[in-house]
């Protein structure tokens, strides 16, 4: 099985650049997408306390054939649990509910900057890092002045952040304030709901190499040195989404996707979700 490739993180560590996540996949059938996608040769899985299906998650880890050492498992705090003790306790309750003693990577879901506690938050994610709790600790949905704000304040850069993205959604200028910081790029819902299937430089792409418009855009990803958390709970999508590497797209290509983003999203805008 062929080794996937990584992305350096800013404390040190690596992260899959490929994964695949959790959202929607029903509770009873977690267990099972987990292990066969374990199976396939994914190491990047992306949870979150609000999908509800944390036990799940961790009953695959338990019952794979993968040891835990060679996941990298995801899960990010809720808006409804922000705040300095709260955040403290929603990631233990996650913890618990997973089954494991830490996970790789803990991020703050969303800033919900109405509720003016995602600095708190943070600073909760950097004690529970230092106490070995968490690995890693990043971000999601933040935009520039949320992060100006949490690294100013604590000059603690989040590893990660992980932001709607996809060719109709390109986020260029975020994507420039993360590479100037050593933030890696996570893009959710990077097939944008399909979209672009039909646009005329994914199809030209995917004529030309062989592959379907998924992995064409989820190509794109990987060669803007994005990490991708793709999601499919049926196994043939699971074994597309992972082949990417025997194929790259050419300049052309990524300068024709380019042309495709039109600023729009599919979920929430960050500055008024909470
Ligand atoms: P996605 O872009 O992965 O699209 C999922 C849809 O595309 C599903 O309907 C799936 O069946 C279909 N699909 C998957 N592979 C396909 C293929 N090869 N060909 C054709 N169709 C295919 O979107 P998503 O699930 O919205 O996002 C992926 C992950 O991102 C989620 O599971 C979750 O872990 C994460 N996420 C995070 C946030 C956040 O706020 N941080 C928000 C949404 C999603």
């Amino acid at each position: 099985m062929q080794d996937q490739p990584r992305l350096a993180l800013n404390d040190g560590r690596t992260i899959p650049q490929v994964g695949f996540g959790l959202w929607q996949v029903p509770v009873d059938r977690t267990a099972h997408v987990v292990r066969e996608g374990l199976a396939m040769g994914y190491r990047l899985i992306d949870g979150a306390a609000i999908y509800g299906n944390e036990a799940g998650l961790g009953e695959g880890l338990r019952t794979a054939t993968v040891p835990r050492d060679q996941v990298f498992v995801t899960t990010k705090v809720w808006n409804d649990r922000q705040g300095r003790d709260e955040a403290r306790r929603a990631v233990e309750e996650s913890l618990k509910r997973i089954g494991v003693d830490r996970v790789d990577l803990m991020l703050i879901h969303w800033p919900c900057p109405d509720k003016g506690l995602y600095l708190e938050t943070w600073k909760t994610l950097i004690d529970l890092r230092d106490e070995g709790r968490v690995t890693s600790i990043g971000v999601s949905n933040f935009h520039v002045p949320h992060l100006e704000r949490i690294i100013g304040e604590t000059g603690v850069v989040p590893v990660l952040n992980q932001i709607e993205l996809h060719p109709r959604l390109q986020q260029a200028a975020l994507r420039a304030f993360h590479a100037r910081h050593g933030i890696v790029t996570q893009s959710w819902t990077p097939l944008g709901q399909g979209r672009s299937f039909d646009a005329a430089p994914i199809r030209a792409a995917a004529e030309r190499t062989g592959k379907s418009a998924a992995q064409v855009i989820l190509r794109w990803h990987v060669q803007l040195g994005c990490s991708v958390i793709p999601r499919s709970s049926r196994e043939a999508g699971l074994a597309e989404n992972l082949d990417l590497f025997d194929f790259a797209l050419t300049e052309e290509e990524m300068a024709a996707i380019s042309t495709l983003d039109i600023g729009e999203r599919t979920g929430p805008d960050p500055e008024r979700f909470s």
